[in-house]
């Protein structure tokens, strides 16, 4: 089958979404292909959390904040490896991103805010339900209502060029039939990480083996890196690969419960029954931690008040049953009761946790300077989770510019080309900050789709 369209956008995740939106209400027609049987990607399993500078929340909270403070946290996040022209980008474009996700989109917020890792104010938005099926469904429904295709179970599997170079259109393989699609303006690649792919890890980053499990989408494979590199693109940051400290020891997927974390409700010790990390201390800085210790693993303990402000039962109780069922949460009356249950050194667990209480009444964490305390850890019941880390976001990428055009090996712009997401490298250097992702990925796909309708 062959079909000529303006735009063909790969993958519909938030990426995609949110370039074809742009694009077709700048007048382009665009259709969007997706590999999987249902659109959403990374996007819809993650907590879909925002970072957004100087927003409303943040206003009402009287925190002071500003687009230069979150580029300056994110270039001190990425170890200063990212590329501080796309960084600025993200920082100037992240507070636009979420009005519109907001008033375009029809994306509800909460009416509060999280404090994640490595900021240095608190800054980041949550979607109703503190889950990205709040991005997808409603970017869905906006791109029904503008009659954007999405054709699903539809790979792409390789991108055509004329004879200088330029993308005139991709290759892709439906059910039914092979199809080609030509395109009058653009081919825009939001084909996500590689998260997923084993051995495109292990090419990169020999140490992200099979050993680690990993909390992406199945779809996360690497398929829009391959296809551009094949076309000349350049590839940045490819041995980036973080991993998430809270994840289920059994599959690897993230855990939700760990909202009460980034809510600064929950302390976290190791077997031995000590705190051995700032819980609210970058991911891969905790990551690391953790697999430092007995078990390769971690447990994380939160009281009652901080479970109910944390509001894990309200949006989460799928996953809350499922780690009972399989034992990966206990409840209980007394540390000891929950220490128990883990087998975790009860003495030295109360220890701990007698002096966390006693750095929330001083406003002072003097072991390991954690930056948020809203609250002790004081009333029954007690709830634990045993979690480890995860392979959960490939920051390296396709090179793009600040307009979202891929650029190849020579430094040129490849014609007919855009990519935003997380199919790019370069914009969070050696590791993403969470609730970075939903604003690099609103930002540069906007920027693509309007600029590849032009
Ligand atoms: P981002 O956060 O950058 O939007 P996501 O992981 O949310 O990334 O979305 C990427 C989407 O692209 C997923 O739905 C994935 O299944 C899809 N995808 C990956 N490879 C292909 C491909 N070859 N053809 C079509 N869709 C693809």
């Amino acid at each position: 089958v062959e079909e000529t369209h303006d735009i063909v956008v790969i993958g519909a995740g938030g990426a995609g979404f949110s370039a074809a939106i742009e694009a077709k209400m700048a007048g382009a027609d665009v259709i969007i292909l997706e590999k999987l049987p249902v659109p959403g990607g990374n996007t819809l399993i993650s907590g879909a959390e925002y970072a957004a500078p100087a927003n409303w929340l943040q206003e009402k909270e009287n925190i002071k904040d500003n687009p230069e403070q979150m580029a300056e946290d994110m270039l001190k996040g990425g170890d200063n490896k990212n590329d501080p022209e796309l960084v600025k980008v993200v920082a100037n474009g992240a507070l636009d991103g979420a009005k519109w996700l907001r008033d375009v989109v029809g994306v509800e917020w909460e009416n509060e805010l999280m404090f994640f890792g490595g900021h240095s104010v608190k800054r980041s938005l949550i979607p109703k339900g503190a889950s990205g099926q709040e991005i997808i469904v409603k970017q869905q429904a906006k791109a029904k209502e503008l009659g954007i295709k999405v054709l699903c179970n539809t790979p792409a599997t390789e991108l055509i060029t004329d004879e200088n170079g330029k993308v005139v259109g991709v290759k892709a393989e439906g059910p039914d039939a092979n199809y080609t699609f030509k395109t009058n303006k653009a081919v825009i690649l939001t084909t996500g990480g590689f998260g997923s792919n084993i051995e495109m890890r292990k090419k990169y980053n020999p140490e992200i083996d099979e050993n680690i499990l990993s909390t992406n989408s199945v779809g996360s494979t690497g398929d829009g890196i391959v296809m551009a590199e094949k076309v000349g693109a350049e590839l940045v940051g490819m041995e980036y690969i973080q991993t998430y400290p809270i994840c289920d020891p059994l599959t690897g997927t993230l855990l939700y419960f760990d909202d009460a974390r980034l809510y600064g409700h929950t302390v976290i010790v190791n077997k031995e029954g000590k705190r051995f990390v700032e819980e609210l201390g970058r991911r891969d800085v905790m990551s690391m931690a953790i697999k430092a210790q007995t078990d390769h693993c971690c447990y994380e303990i939160v009281d009652q008040n901080g479970y109910e402000q944390s509001k894990l039962e309200e949006n989460h109780a799928a996953e809350i049953k499922y780690l009972y069922d399989n034992k990966l949460l206990v409840k209980g009356d007394t540390i000891e009761e929950v220490a128990d249950f883990f087998k975790i050194d009860s003495t030295e667990f109360k220890k701990t946790i007698e002096n966390y209480n006693k750095y929330v009444d001083a406003g002072k964490d003097p072991e390991f300077n954690k930056r948020s305390m809203p609250s002790k850890v004081e009333k029954a019941p007690f709830y634990v989770i045993k979690a480890v880390p995860a392979v959960h976001h490939t920051m390296g990428g396709v090179k793009i510019n600040t307009n979202a055009q891929v650029i190849n090996k020579d430094g040129k712009v490849i014609e007919g080309l855009y990519a935003a997401g997380e199919v790019t490298g370069g914009i969070h250097g050696t590791n993403r900050l969470g609730s970075n992702a939903l604003a690099d990925i609103t930002v540069f796909g906007r920027i693509a789709g309007c600029n590849a309708s032009k």
